[in-house]
């Protein structure tokens, strides 16, 4: 069974440090704050923290723990919802004595002398679902927190149960998770709202976007306009999906420049696109994934390619 090393390192462990990716997205937080509710639910003697910087718009899920580096001391350190080292937030994970990677993108970077990686998981909040599943018979609990939690990562990472990767898994286990006593509306108005000065930069892009013939939508989020918005690159990112309804579109690239490069948000509903990522040092899912650059006119090149991919995947 995948889990039983997993289930058994945590059961062994007194101290549990659980670190997650750079800009954290709700899956990365439900699933790390999800576990850490988890393990604390269950085994109220252990002590279980989560590391990584505060991400501003999601402070409603969860906030992180302050620890010093002696606490690493003979750790369990798990890594949720990273694929690449040099993504994860907080690089003393390696301080722990012993380190363990759950996750559900291509396994580009092997890490962890234990690690599950499923990418036919629609979320990492999934795959902790089946953790706690799997270990009920050594005493795993769920509880109300831990379940608004990782509801918050299914739901945010399926799209709200829209994207490819939703399965009959995926239901079952929201259909169970729903059950426990968490304001839903609510979380979805946490989710889902957006500043207004957010909803105005919205009418821009949807203005302002570029749809090539190949289905490509682009649109340059310079720092110009993001002034002029009075937006953040980072709160830019929550306008990424709204290019998805367009009719005909094959994929969608969102460039957001910050102080000295150039964020590359890219999304897809058929042409693999991680693979381009890949080219630019950059990865994530075939059909959502993202890289730095450092010039428009790497942005210019990175456009070419993925024209390039819509218009293979249109013969
Ligand atoms: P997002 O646009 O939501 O930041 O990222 C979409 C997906 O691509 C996520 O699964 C994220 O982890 C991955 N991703 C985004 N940026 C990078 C990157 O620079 N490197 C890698 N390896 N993955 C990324």
């Amino acid at each position: 069974m995948k889990w039983k090393q997993i289930i058994d390192a945590i059961k062994e462990n007194d101290t549990i440090i659980i670190h997650r990716h750079v800009r954290p997205d709700p899956d990365a937080i439900g699933s790390q704050v999800g576990l850490k509710e988890i393990i604390k639910h269950s085994f109220p003697s252990k002590h279980v923290y989560v590391v990584g910087e505060d991400e501003p718009t999601l402070t409603f899920l969860a906030s992180m723990d302050d620890i010093g580096d002696n606490v690493y001391e003979n750790a369990l350190v798990i890594v949720c919802d990273t694929a690449n080292r040099p993504r994860i937030d907080d690089q003393r994970y390696t301080m722990g004595r012993q380190l363990i990677k759950i996750d559900h993108h291509p396994n580009v970077d092997v890490y962890g002398d234990v690690s599950v990686v499923d990418t036919t998981a629609s979320s990492v909040s999934e795959m902790i679902f089946e953790l706690y599943e799997q270990g009920r018979e050594d005493g795993f609990r769920l509880n109300d927190t831990a379940a608004r939690l990782l509801y918050a990562g299914i739901v945010g990472d399926t799209g709200r149960f829209m994207f490819p990767s939703t399965t009959k898994k995926t239901f079952q286990y929201a259909a169970e998770l729903v059950t426990y006593d968490f304001d839903r509306p609510a979380l979805y108005a946490e989710l889902y709202s957006v500043e207004d000065n957010i909803s105005r930069l919205q009418g821009y892009v949807l203005q302002e976007f570029e749809l090539l013939p190949s289905g490509l939508c682009t649109i340059k989020l310079t720092k110009g306009i993001l002034e002029k918005f009075h937006v953040s690159p980072d709160e830019s990112s929550q306008l990424v999906n709204i290019l998805s309804t367009i009719k005909g579109i094959k994929a969608w690239v969102f460039f957001i420049e910050e102080e000295d490069q150039i964020r590359v948000r890219l999304r897809s509903k058929g042409p693999v696109i991680n693979e381009i990522a890949a080219n630019y040092n950059g990865g994530g899912h075939p059909l959502a994934s993202g890289a730095t650059i450092y010039s428009w006119e790497e942005a210019d090149n990175m456009t070419n390619e993925l024209e390039s991919a819509c218009l293979a995947h249109m013969r």
